[in-house]
């Protein structure tokens, strides 16, 4: 089977183009660096099937980062048929750099004009034919998006791909085409395949073609001393770079006709945006309230503040009452349109699991069943899904702020502040991606450049909260604001959020600032243009979460919530304890055991017989996050006793039940959240992690930063909120650890010993 690869720079439209080759739904992002790993899929349309890869997003064939090099690499070492260089025709000059280069390949190249329906838009033409005579390979103009010219590029790329191709230069009649030819005559003697590409990387002395052909490279080397600065300057890397954009601006712009019209105004009105959108002072503050709306859409139930601020009145209170059991509101205030939807599949769920229960109950059906089906699998699995409209609506606005530009703008804001930091703005699109999941957001750090750039965002991505830790927080923040009677659930999970980024911001200063040093490589990302997000795009990315939270909640939850209801009905002598006996089972007895590890948190020892509740659903988190909640739902049916299994409890009324069983308070609350989110993640990202790691070393530490993170942040809230003057000994703590850092960088402190143990281990 023949195989196409798409190669272009990031935010061409390559996976959209990709999407629409081969029917599939990866994730389309707006801004570049989204798809990390190659991926394939099948093209049917013509006579033969073809095999489409998604490479990776790259500006060039010089390997700065780890996603040029596997660029790189898939189009030397695995030939494919054809390559297909998608360039972004709104930004012709820049997309084509990479074309100059993959046109020195031995491989079939055609090029297709994407976006020509913006180019259009703005009232621009560009002379595709005029284009493909110059370069010398097929031009085909498309839209990616709306499916204009796609067949017929890959027709065209088809009948490219049946004869085979030379590598071509534009940097013939240039300064140093003398030395590349002769490099190139020396690799083909030596037998190398694609002599001219290596050749002219050669002459850019190009890290990993020195390595490659050390003899040829001492070749060039000799050459350059040979010849003085004067005529061809130090710089060969430069030079190259230079004649590649000189030769582009001569031959290849004159293809585009600036009609000017729209353009111009179109650029003013996103310039505009722009200018307050990323404003130095007001960009961060505009951030903030952006996503505290999106926090408060989702999980207010004191919608816009109305009730706070007293405008519903006395028909409000009657009314809302009207409507089935408070879905749209409470006497407190109108809901948000996420916790409506939260309320609806409550009151499904609990309906079904009340009805489940009453059948079994007039059915006969022995107790210890009604209570396994009811409490253990329904009042497990509910306790989850019903947060699922809320993580759904959350993604949904995540995707909206990334579709239309604004997330790449965040990334541009921060980058003056992480570069103090030592991170670049780069690293914040993997960590907004862990919003979402951890999994691929590690995945996506291959795009740092600096290793210990990446090995620190790796380590910080799971505090950006995932998905899977959203019950948790709506869940403990709705069990908070019932205990203290406030509708304020938005603004705990938001802080909560907000916390996180905190952490993982200070969290990295130190790594940057002690064991992780490295330079901030330049961030040269360039702000994509802002887009309507696509309706159809964002429902893939919808139906995609949906399914794979099904899944999750009919495998790792379903499995783990029985393993859980076992594991608390049964003794170690291995006899049935019925539910107002499960402080005797196994369960309790390994979780007591574990429990006074976690006194200083707050859920410790101090919460009296049901404390190893907490422990123990802390602890199945590490399988999947849900499994917190579900593991609350679990067994908060059996803990009051007297409670009598009629229907599953949702999230929030379980956690509600915790708290009226163990008299935890809102500081221990806090805490357990913290603790969740900023502990080790689930296992699939601990597996993840490990495999992004350079080495083994780095990975055991990061389990360690993850453990001492979780405990130090959550014990500091826990202290706090409960006795606030213990703010000063965590003041004074946290000063000298600064000033240790700070006086030993200045090379002020001597650790002897200590460091040379350091070094030592380096070495191994
Ligand atoms: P990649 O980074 O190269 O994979 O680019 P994506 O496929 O993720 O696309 C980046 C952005 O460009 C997304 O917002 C797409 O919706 C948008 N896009 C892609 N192709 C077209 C096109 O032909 N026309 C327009 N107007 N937008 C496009
Ligand atoms: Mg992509």
């Amino acid at each position: 089977m023949k195989r196409f690869a798409l190669a272009g720079n990031p935010n061409c439209g390559k996976t959209t183009l990709f999407n629409n080759l081969t029917g599939s739904t990866a994730h389309v992002g707006n801004w570049p660096g989204v798809t990390v790993d190659k991926r394939e899929g099948l093209y049917k349309k013509l006579e033969e099937q073809i095999a489409i890869v998604d490479l990776p997003g790259i500006y060039s064939l010089s390997p700065y980062t780890p996603e040029e090099v596997i660029s790189r690499n898939y189009i030397l070492d695995e030939k494919p048929d054809c390559v297909i260089n998608i360039v972004d025709a709104t930004n012709l000059e820049r997309n084509l750099y990479l074309t100059t280069q993959l046109l020195e390949i031995d491989v079939p190249v055609i090029v297709a004009l994407n976006m020509i329906d913006e180019v259009k838009k703005a009232g621009d033409k560009i002379d595709a034919a005029k284009l493909e005579h110059k370069i010398g390979v097929p031009v085909v103009a498309i839209s990616a998006l709306k499916g204009d010219g796609v067949e017929e590029l890959m027709k065209r790329a088809y009948e490219c791909s049946k004869n085979p191709r030379k590598g071509t230069t534009v940097l013939e009649g240039g300064a140093l085409m003398h030395l590349i030819r002769d490099c190139k005559i020396a690799l083909e003697g030596a037998g190398v395949e694609n002599a001219l590409f290596h050749a002219v990387k050669l002459v850019e002395l190009d890290e990993i073609e020195i390595a490659q052909h050390p003899q040829a490279a001492e070749t060039v080397q000799k050459f350059k001393e040979t010849f003085d600065d004067e005529t061809f300057g130090s710089d060969f890397e430069a030079i190259v770079a230079d004649s590649r954009y000189k030769y582009i601006s001569q031959n290849y712009s004159k293809a585009l006709v600036r009609g000017g019209k729209s353009g111009k105004d179109k650029l003013t009105a996103s310039d505009k945006a722009d200018r307050i959108l990323t404003h130095r002072i007001w960009g961060i503050p505009i951030f903030l309230v952006i996503l505290f709306a999106v926090f408060h859409l989702t999980f207010s139930e004191d919608f816009l503040y109305l009730g706070a601020m007293g405008a519903l009145g006395k028909d409000w209170v009657s009314l809302q009452g009207m409507w089935g059991e408070g879905i749209f509101g409470s006497a407190e205030g109108i809901a948000s349109p996420g916790v409506i939807l939260f309320n609806l599949l409550d009151s499904i769920t609990s309906s079904i699991s009340g009805a489940v229960s009453d059948a079994m109950t007039s059915g006969g059906v022995a107790q210890w069943a009604t209570g396994f089906v009811v409490d253990g699998i329904l009042g497990g699995l509910f306790s989850v899904m019903s947060f699922l409209p809320q993580i759904l609506l959350l993604f949904l606005f995540f995707s909206l702020l990334e579709d239309s530009g604004y997330m790449a703008r965040v990334a541009f804001i921060l980058d003056r502040i992480f570069r103090r930091f030592g991170l670049s703005g780069r690293a914040f699109m993997p960590m907004i991606m862990g919003f979402g999941c951890s999994v691929p957001a590690m995945v996506n750090t291959r795009t740092l450049a600096d290793e210990n750039e990446r090995v620190a965002t790796i380590r910080v991505i799971p505090f950006f909260s995932c998905g899977a830790k959203l019950p948790i927080l709506t869940a403990v923040a709705g069990g908070i604001a019932q205990l203290t009677g406030t509708g304020n659930a938005d603004l705990i999970t938001y802080s909560m959020y907000l916390l996180g980024i905190v952490v993982a911001i200070c969290a990295v200063l130190l790594m940057r600032s002690t064991t992780m040093r490295g330079d901030v490589p330049p961030f040269i990302m360039e702000l994509p243009s802002y887009r309507m997000p696509q309706a159809h795009s964002l429902a893939m990315l919808l139906w995609d979460k949906l399914k794979h939270f099904i899944k999750k909640a009919f495998t790792i939850i379903l499995a783990s919530t029985i393993v859980i209801w076992f594991v608390s009905h049964f003794s170690f002598d291995w006899k049935f304890l019925t539910d107002d006996r499960i402080n005797e089972s196994i369960l309790a007895g390994v979780g007591m055991l574990v429990q006074p590890l976690l006194t200083p948190l707050g859920f410790g020892s101090q919460l009296g017989e049901w404390g190893w509740v907490f422990v123990v659903a802390a602890v199945t988190g590490l399988i999947a996050k849900e499994n917190v909640i579900a593991t609350f739902g679990t067994l908060a049916a059996c803990i009051s006793s007297g409670f009598v299994a009629d229907e599953a409890l949702g999230g929030v009324d379980s956690v509600a039940q915790m708290i009226s069983a163990t008299g935890i308070g809102v500081p221990a609350l806090i805490a357990f959240i913290a603790f969740n989110m900023l502990t080790i993640p689930c296992f699939a990202a601990v597996a993840t992690a490990k495999a992004e790691m350079p080495g083994k070393r780095k990975f055991n530490f990061t389990l360690l930063f993850w453990i001492a993170t979780s405990y130090v942040v959550s014990s500091m809230i826990y202290l706090i909120g409960e006795w606030w003057w213990t703010a000063f000994i965590w003041a004074a703590l946290w000063a000298t650890v600064i000033a240790v850092v700070v006086l030993y960088n200045k090379g002020k402190l001597n650790f002897g010993g200590i460091k040379k143990l350091f070094e030592k281990k380096r070495k191994e």
